[in-house]
């Protein structure tokens, strides 16, 4: 092993594609700049897992750059569990892990909020004394420390002097969003989103809570006006704020000149898949085929599409309509890449299915370690723990209504026998453990 690896851990959802879409983004930006060997996303729900990730790249190097706007429950429990890191340095073996700060603590998100700001003000020239800015994070009661960042960026608003009044309000903590309504009274709202992206609390939880559609620029709520800004992180300032952040733990992170739009992509596999293919096989990963030449979708017709990039490939397989669970036996068809070098099939795999040729490789070797439900359990913090402890009546339903659905083979099951070897799944994704607590729940 050698080189650097860059990840950046992000949220995910299981309902909207703009909350990992964002860090998808970023990575194609950073891959495209040439800044590290190796560099991924992972997110808390959707592939690759936090878990995971760590066994998708090969250099001895890793930094981790959490994509969350707060210090607290993801970056301060979950992340480290699940990850087993120890601090901002973990050593294993001959790999050093870095574990920099989230990107909601970089200075550069302040010039953000600045110009988001600047935008509503100038646009709707709304004179300071007659307006109130609420900064609306998420926070958690699970860890009071992810309220800091917002109450921190409501504070240098406040001694900036931008508007009458600035509060902090949370989504999942007090003060809540409606108080926005009582603490302050300015006639105008600027209603600030501390969060990175476009998504599900952008577009419906936090304009609920406001009594606003979100779709417009400004509503009426009360005889208030309530003008709505874009969140924080769609800029495309994301990149150098996660390089930034990288820089700092001492490690270059220079841009270089890349040939290939399949470049910078996570290695683990790389190997193995190269050798099969150099012996001309085609070979199929779920519902992908794959030879030197080309990497298609099974089921094309004669309107398939060729794409170049990733970007292009991964909006087409992932986004219309929205597959959280990238596995899942439904991938939209009637598309190709055909490859300049047989190197890239790696990558163009890689993109529609995240992590898979980690686990694939290992199996091919015989070091595949399926990790038991128990184990998965031990490292949760939050509303999976215990999740090992339910009836095996609704694990057994769990594994049929969402694994019956994947290309992978779940090789964590205690009755799986190696006889059921497939594409494996080391452990269980984040859709299981959701789908398997809903229905230990309604039991
Ligand atoms: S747990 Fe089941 S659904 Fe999830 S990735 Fe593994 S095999 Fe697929």
């Amino acid at each position: 092993m050698s080189g650097i690896a860059l990840i950046l851990a992000g949220h995910g959802s299981h309902i909207s594609a703009n909350t990992a879409g964002v860090v998808w983004a970023c990575v194609d930006r950073l891959r495209q700049m040439g800044v590290a060997d190796e560099i991924n996303a992972c997110f808390w729900k959707e592939p690759p897992a936090f878990s995971q990730v760590l066994d998708t790249v090969e250099a001895d190097e890793v930094v981790i750059v959490p994509l969350f706007t707060a210090r607290g429950y993801f970056t301060q429990q979950v992340l480290p569990s699940e990850m087993e890191l120890y601090g901002p340095l973990t050593r294993r073996g001959e790999r050093r892990i870095h574990l920099t700060p989230t990107i909601g603590e970089h200075k550069i998100l302040d010039s953000i909020v600045d110009e988001r700001l600047r935008e509503a003000v100038l646009q709707f020239d709304l004179p300071a004394e007659e307006t109130a800015i609420a900064v609306i994070g998420h926070g958690t009661r699970r860890n009071r420390q992810s309220r800091d960042t917002a109450r921190d960026q409501a504070e240098r608003l406040r001694q900036a002097g931008y508007a009458g009044e600035v509060v902090a309000v949370y989504l999942d903590d007090e003060p809540d969003i409606p108080s926005v309504y009582q603490s302050t009274c300015s006639p105008n709202i600027i209603a600030l989103p501390y969060f990175l992206a476009d998504g599900s609390h952008v577009g419906i939880d936090v304009p609920r809570a406001l009594g606003i559609s979100g779709k417009g620029e400004a509503e009426s709520v009360n005889g208030r006006r309530v003008y709505y800004c874009d969140p924080v992180g769609v800029d495309a300032s994301l990149s150098e704020t996660v390089l930034a952040l990288a820089r700092d733990i001492g490690l270059p992170f220079e841009p270089k000149s890349v040939e290939s739009p399949w470049a910078g992509f996570p290695a683990a596999g790389r190997g193995a898949l190269r050798q099969a293919l150099e012996i001309g096989r085609t070979l199929r990963f779920g519902q992908v085929l794959v030879n030197s030449e080309r990497v298609w979708h099974r089921d094309n017709t004669k309107e398939s599409r060729s794409f170049a990039t990733p970007a292009e490939l991964r909006s087409h397989a992932r986004e219309n309509p929205f597959r959280p669970l990238s596995t899942t036996a439904d991938m939209p068809g009637n598309w190709l890449v055909d490859l300049d070098q047989p190197e890239d099939a790696h990558a163009v795999i890689e993109t529609v299915y995240p992590g898979l040729l980690a686990d694939w490789a290992a199996l091919e070797e015989g070091r595949l370690a399926p990790e038991p439900l128990e184990e998965v359990s031990k490292r949760q913090a939050g509303m999976f723990k215990g999740i090992h402890k339910l009836s095996s009546a609704v694990i057994k339903k769990a594994i049929d209504k969402v694994c019956g659905k994947c290309v992978r083979q779940p090789t964590w099951r205690h009755d799986l026998t190696a006889a059921d070897k497939g594409l494996p799944c080391r452990s269980a994704c984040n859709l299981w453990l959701s789908t398997a607590r809903y229905l230990g729940e309604a039991q």
